[in-house]
């Protein structure tokens, strides 16, 4: 639970800054060494042991931010995942995992868990009958990730949380999308808290890292394998993501805002069939979200109508990139059919609603009336190269 007041922009800007008492600076000092000092010392401190004074003062701040105990910095989001699954699960184990996850997790899970004897299950739905229904008896973790991608589906936190409790389990989930600013799990029981940092705490899409944040005690078993996994994040990094996160509260919200607006202008755009975002009224899943998140996120998803090839879409876009990753301060757009969940058969892809059509939408900080613009301007384009649609 949240320890004080503090507001999250107080948070994002001073909780666990470094003092710089030889010379007063503003900003907390930068320590770049790999070797300290053995004797007469509070502790052993070494990068890979997580504990340098940059990685302690950025892991406070990511602990208050998901009203955790305590929290660790990883190399990447998936240093991040592996290492908090692996550290839950033994040979002989099995885990339920949500059916829309990040296709890195899939894929660590469908192509490295049977080498380790985890077995694992993947529900049917979200619904929380469909987790409870996939426990077994050597089910030790249920593994969520809400708003999911590319769909914005939103799992209920409360509803997972109390399975896994009533069932002896570890709940985990990947925050990413929401990011602290827009949710903070812990509040709503879950137990172990995963943060792909590369996403919103980043920001600017120049850092690749990733967080867990959790109780003393799930964190000392996390940190026991994470020194031997080895995925530590190099204190420059390090240092250059807490003064990153200093921002973090205000993009996000700014983030929020252009989201709502945008996904507005397109549920009424006539070229538009699907719009996913948690925040419209239309979300099937709108009122949970309502009911378990701060704001409604950066991220949404449109489905283009048949006649509008979403690639000459893409390309005809001019402020808005065509780009991997997301969370950045600028808008990009994806084909998840041509990136993230291109390795899912077209028939899994049907099953789960990934159309060919489907755009996965970053938005930025820019100003909405200039993104909409650019999203009409490239509709235009794409219109007027195919004649027969102008009649629309
Ligand atoms: N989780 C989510 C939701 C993601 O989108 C990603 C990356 O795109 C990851 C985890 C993995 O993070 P990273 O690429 O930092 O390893």
């Amino acid at each position: 639970m949240k320890q004080n007041n503090t507001g999250i922009n107080t948070i994002c800007t001073h909780v666990g800054e470094l003092k710089d008492n030889e010379y007063k600076g503003a900003v907390s000092p930068l320590y770049m060494s790999t070797s300290y000092a053995f004797e007469d010392v509070d502790i052993k401190r070494y990068p890979r042991y997580f504990n340098t004074p940059n990685q302690k003062a950025l892991s406070k701040k990511i602990a208050a931010l998901e009203h955790a105990e305590d929290a660790m910095i990883f190399g990447s989001g998936m240093a991040a995942v592996s290492t908090a699954l692996l550290a839950f699960l033994k040979a002989g184990d099995h885990v339920v995992l949500q059916n829309m996850l990040y296709g890195g997790t899939q894929n660590l899970v469908t192509k490295q868990f049977e080498n380790f004897g985890i077995s694992y299950s993947f529900t049917e739905g979200l619904k929380p009958s469909d987790f409870e229904a996939k426990i077994k008896e050597n089910t030790k973790v249920i593994y969520i990730e809400t708003p999911s991608n590319p769909l914005l589906t939103i799992t209920d936190l409360a509803a997972v949380a109390n399975i896994a409790k009533k069932h002896n389990l570890v709940s985990m989930i990947d925050n990413t999308f929401a990011s602290p600013v827009n949710q903070n799990p812990i509040d709503f029981g879950i137990d172990v808290v995963i943060h792909s940092a590369t996403k919103y705490m980043g920001g600017h899409s120049d850092i690749c890292a990733g967080a867990v944040a959790s109780s003393k005690v799930n964190m000392e078993r996390i940190f026991q394998l994470a020194i031997n996994l080895g995925g530590s994040l190099s204190d420059y990094t390090v240092w250059l993501l807490e003064r990153s996160i200093k921002t973090m509260g205000i993009r996000v919200k700014c983030q929020n805002e252009n989201a709502m607006r945008l996904a507005e202008y397109l549920e009424e755009n006539v070229n538009i069939k699907q719009v996913n975002y948690p925040g419209l009224a239309s979300h099937p899943e709108h009122a949970l979200a309502k009911s378990q998140m701060h704001g409604f996120g950066g991220m949404l998803s449109f489905e283009l109508k048949e006649s509008i090839d979403a690639t000459e879409f893409r390309k005809a876009l001019k402020l808005i990139k065509s780009s991997m990753s997301l969370a950045g301060v600028e808008s990009t757009v994806l084909s998840p059919t041509q990136t993230s969940h291109a390795l899912l058969s077209e028939e899994d892809r049907f099953k789960q609603g990934i159309a060919d059509g489907l755009i996965r939408f970053s938005i930025g900080i820019e100003e909405p009336e200039d993104l909409i613009a650019d999203i009409d301007q490239a509709l235009e384009q794409v219109k007027a190269k195919q004649p027969a649609l102008n009649s629309q």
